[in-house]
């Protein structure tokens, strides 16, 4: 039995590490064009973030995903998987990349014991893929997302957030990609984190229930019991090998089976993706390095102020401040 149990009596078994802020993307609903990253001297070293995921397995958790920024940027993060894949009590250690480095990393990855990888990709047309992250190359992912295939990565999953006149086109052509190759999608709905001034975010909202629909022009989804404790719905695609998620904040409210925290790259532990109840592991860590005691306790304690719930919505000015890729998407 997990000591992480909240005050709605919801159990924590899973927690996202962010491994660092930075990226080789420049996501136009993820980042500013313009972004300023954190001083080194605020960012967790590997060694920190290893004692915070020895804690989090300690105290019952199960699954552990390392993100980002683009976590495969972060130097040496091959020690961390791996020292982390060794946890006792830990079933599943999961990555979310861009893919740009998955062409040298997808092997690396999982010998380390990485166990499934989620790669994102909103588009499969090379012109707008460069639009939509400003600065990728598709063909790059492409090619690491072959890398994965060839790499024996118990699942892959594809994250594709869709924007309304953007790549909401392109929901089919993904569908059939992953189709194609025995893998599986999430649909993601544009959450607003981080000030993006690229674009109005309400008016590119594409609700799950649209996607769903274009979906159904071509395929029939058969819905699953399957869950995750989030935001996602998972339905099998019939007559083939894949499933499809859709991670819908705004339309669905997942809230009540949360069983996840995120921990940012200076340590926050973050007990909402919405709100901003949060502890400041770092300080525990410096000002008593080696207590992991300590450490444990300071998690066990958050469980007294994680929320109820988020309070997404589009209509409102302010946001959370905090870029997803700060968060730990
Ligand atoms: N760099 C890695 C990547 O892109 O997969 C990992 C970090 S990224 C922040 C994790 C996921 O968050 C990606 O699938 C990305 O598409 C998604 N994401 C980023 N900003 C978002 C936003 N404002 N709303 C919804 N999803 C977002
Ligand atoms: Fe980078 Fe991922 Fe954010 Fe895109 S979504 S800018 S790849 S962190």
């Amino acid at each position: 039995m997990t000591p992480l149990v909240d005050r709605f009596d919801r159990h924590v078994t899973y927690a996202r590490l962010s491994v660092t802020d930075r990226c080789d993307f420049r996501c136009v609903y993820c980042m500013s064009e313009d972004m300023t990253f954190l001083p080194r001297a605020q960012v967790l070293t590997l060694e920190e973030i290893h004692a915070v995921a020895r804690a989090f397995t300690v105290l019952g958790v199960t699954k552990l995903r390392l993100t980002g920024g683009e976590p495969l940027v972060r130097r040496n993060i091959l020690w961390l998987v791996r020292e982390t894949a060794r946890l006792p009590g830990l079933k599943e250690l999961v990555l979310t990349t861009n893919g740009s480095q998955l062409e040298r990393l997808a092997g690396p990855l999982r010998d380390a014991g990485v166990k499934r990888i989620n790669v994102s990709l909103d588009s499969l047309d090379a012109a707008r893929f460069r639009n939509l992250t400003r600065v990728g190359d598709l063909h790059r992912v492409l090619r690491g997302i072959e890398a994965a295939r060839e790499a024996g990565f118990d699942r892959l999953k594809l994250n594709s957030v869709i924007l309304k006149h953007r790549n909401e086109d392109e929901i089919l052509d993904l569908v059939d990609f992953v189709v194609e190759r025995g893998m599986d999608i999430s649909f993601i709905e544009e959450m607003p984190l981080g000030l993006v001034d690229e674009h109005d975010r309400a008016l590119a909202y594409y609700s799950s229930d649209e996607v769903r629909r274009d979906i159904e022009t071509r395929y029939r989804l058969i819905p699953t019991t399957e869950t995750t404790g989030g935001p996602s719905r998972y339905f099998q695609v019939a007559d083939t090998g894949s499933r499809v998620g859709f991670i819908s904040p705004h339309s669905h409210n997942f809230c009540e089976s949360c069983n996840r925290v995120r921990v940012t790259v200076q340590g926050r532990l973050l007990l909402c993706l919405g709100q901003e109840h949060s502890v400041d592991l770092r300080h525990v860590l410096r000002a008593h390095p080696g207590d992991d005691a300590r450490l444990r306790q300071a998690i066990v304690d958050s469980m007294a102020i994680k929320p109820k719930g988020h309070d997404f919505d589009l209509s409102r000015k302010v946001v959370i401040t905090r870029h997803m890729s700060v968060t730990g998407g």
